[in-house]
């Protein structure tokens, strides 16, 4: 693991994920019709609107297209979804370019091989709990949540707590 106390959490402000085994436990169901579902998961989700409404961004790259992932992303709003990307660096570097972002301003959760030049290149590379272990290797943390199972939101509030946020977001829960 990389040293956490080395990352500038003031800085990051965008969340960048990939979805099986991150957003999901990395199953999916395929239906008898060919339409296929995935669990995804509701604190995960809160996590991202919390995540919104601090003004921060979201985004999405998967080497896996699929109609579930549209969707859920449209649930939650997130801005920028890449799918069916073979390599994730060009998504990544595109993706910095479009929003005029700094690889220094993002975090990026991952979990299989296809994620290691992304947990390598971001300014906070995450690995989820079920990551394959080079992936754990090069990570700057590990969740101890699994995908599809609150690691997303584990990392949201790991960043929101650093970067003084999170106290702000409190306020609306305590009344
Ligand atoms: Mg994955």
């Amino acid at each position: 693991m990389g040293q956490v106390n080395e990352i500038d959490f003031s800085k990051i402000k965008m969340l960048v994920m990939d979805v099986d085994g991150v957003m999901t436990d990395g199953t999916v169901i395929i239906n008898s019709d060919g339409s296929e579902g995935k669990n995804f998961s509701i604190v995960d989700g809160h996590g991202i609107k919390l995540w919104h409404r601090v003004g921060f961004q979201t985004a999405i790259i998967s080497g896996r297209p699929s109609k579930a992932t549209t969707v859920r992303a449209e649930q939650l709003n997130i801005g920028c979804v890449k799918q069916g990307c073979k390599k994730k660096l060009p998504a990544f570097e595109s993706l910095l370019e479009e929003l005029s972002l700094d690889y220094r301003e993002v975090a990026f959760v991952g979990d299989d091989l296809l994620d290691l030049p992304l947990v390598r290149r971001a300014a906070f590379g995450v690995a989820v709990a079920n990551a394959v272990d080079e992936l754990k290797e090069v990570a700057d943390y590990t969740t101890t949540k699994a995908g599809g199972s609150g690691a997303v939101r584990e990392v949201i509030e790991y960043i929101l707590k650093r970067n003084g946020k999170w106290q702000d977001l409190m306020q609306r829960y305590l009344v």
